[in-house]
């Protein structure tokens, strides 16, 4: 390349990232074939609109691209309606909140300090300026499971349009066909926002919402689903709805699709279909379980008391006086990434919280199996326990280096 300076920067985070081990549970390592679409001249390419309804010219091979990954997108998920053009997961969110509430509508979701996601109504994003936005949250963190006496008395008496399933960290089961229930009783519409878990799901791994009847699913595209960066919203049957949220990203909210990202979305939901990411999937969860098993040997409390899916929310602060903060920088000292994260009815500021997030899509992908994992996890644990120690940080750092050297990102997934 002949920009130096940033050429020198793409060298500098390639080896960042293969020297390192991502435990950041929404992270993950694309192909090169999906690294080669999202490269491609694409990118050059306006095509607002949709496949064969568009406002430019010279549409012969992006209405292709963008059907092909309609179609992909509708068979992974089961379903019949796909808009594959949002530019990440909080413009995905959005547009469905655009497209189906009035200023002043209430939304039901997951509180956030109980796992929900900003999306879901923080007071300082935009749609919590628009609408009303009501939570439920866990009956027991030390179990996870969701309140839905709660959830449902919150329901009838808030009358949301919309309720929300999904998380950006919790690690339990939920129970969608009590959503559906209540969502039913109300007269609200179900959103299932599967960002963390879309790969789980489209591999089979994990529980399909529209199975138990949710209307819509919108999710990311980079994290378990290991595609570019980007967002989807998928609908299960309803045409009014799918047509309404169409109309809603475009013109509503975005202007030209990213037919390269959208080239790249094709070929990721490709690679979603193969035998070979079922296993992918099925692995990450048994790594997070061996990961899981060393935090509980270790008496490590862990929120919802361990792990359904690809994630662990650790209480470190309680289990180990060592803040989240700390625990995150001092993990990245010896080469592990991940983030702090404050659990429920943390006593500590959100920037310095009590627990750390961590999961095991990234480090799946490199071909991590169970045995690696736990070691991560008894490495992990060593270093928080020594966390002023440098000799002890210096040899961890060591079998980390070790570990991704032998483990090294892998270009080819089918
Ligand atoms: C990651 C995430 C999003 C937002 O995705 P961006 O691509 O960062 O905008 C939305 N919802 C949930 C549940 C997420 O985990």
């Amino acid at each position: 390349m002949r920009d130096k300076k940033i050429e020198k920067l793409i060298k500098s985070e390639e080896k960042r990232q293969a020297e390192g081990l991502e435990l950041i549970p929404s992270e993950n390592y694309v192909s090169e074939d999906v690294l080669r679409a999202n490269g491609s001249v694409f990118t050059n390419k306006y095509s607002e609109g949709y496949p064969g309804r568009r406002y430019y010219g010279g549409q012969d091979f992006t209405d292709q691209v963008e059907t092909l990954a309609i179609e992909r997108a509708c068979k992974l998920f089961n379903c019949k309606y796909a808009n594959v053009q949002p530019h990440s997961g909080a413009p995905a969110n959005l547009a469905v909140y655009a497209a189906l509430l009035s200023p002043g509508d209430t939304v039901l979701g997951m509180d956030l300090s109980h796992g929900g996601h900003l999306t879901h109504g923080h007071p300082m994003t935009l749609p919590a300026k628009i609408y009303k936005f009501v939570t439920y949250k866990m009956k027991n963190p030390d179990t996870g499971e969701i309140d839905y006496e709660e959830m449902r008395r919150v329901a009838i008496a808030e009358k949301p349009k919309l309720i929300i399933a999904g998380f950006s960290a919790y690690s339990k089961t939920l129970n969608y066909k009590k959503f559906v229930e209540i969502a039913r009783e109300v007269g609200a519409i179900t959103m299932a926002d599967m960002a963390h878990i879309a790969g789980l799901i489209a591999a089979g791994v994990l529980r399909n919402p529209f199975d138990d009847g949710f209307d819509i699913i919108t999710s990311t595209t980079h994290k378990t689903l290991r595609g570019p960066r980007g967002g989807i919203i998928l609908t299960r049957e309803d045409e009014e709805i799918a047509k309404k949220i169409d109309k809603a990203i475009f013109p509503g909210i975005q202007g030209g699709p990213h037919m390269h990202t959208i080239a790249a979305k094709a070929v990721a939901f490709g690679e979603a279909m193969t035998p070979k990411f079922k296993k992918y999937a099925l692995q990450i969860l048994k790594n997070a379980k061996a990961m899981e098993q060393v935090f509980h040997k270790n008496k490590i409390r862990m929120i919802g008391g361990g792990t359904d899916n690809h994630l662990i929310l650790a209480d470190v602060f309680g289990s180990l006086g060592v803040t989240g903060k700390e625990a995150q920088t001092v993990l990245d000292e010896v080469g592990i990434t991940l983030n702090m994260n404050s659990i429920a009815g943390d006593t500590r500021k959100p920037l310095d919280p009590s627990g750390i997030r961590f999961g095991t899509p990234a480090i799946t992908t490199r071909g991590f199996k169970e045995k690696e994992c736990a070691c991560v996890a008894e490495l992990m644990i060593k270093v928080l326990k020594n966390k002023d120690n440098k000799k002890i940080k210096e040899s961890v750092h060591k079998e980390i280096k070790k570990l991704a050297k032998k483990f090294p990102i892998p270009k080819k997934f089918v």
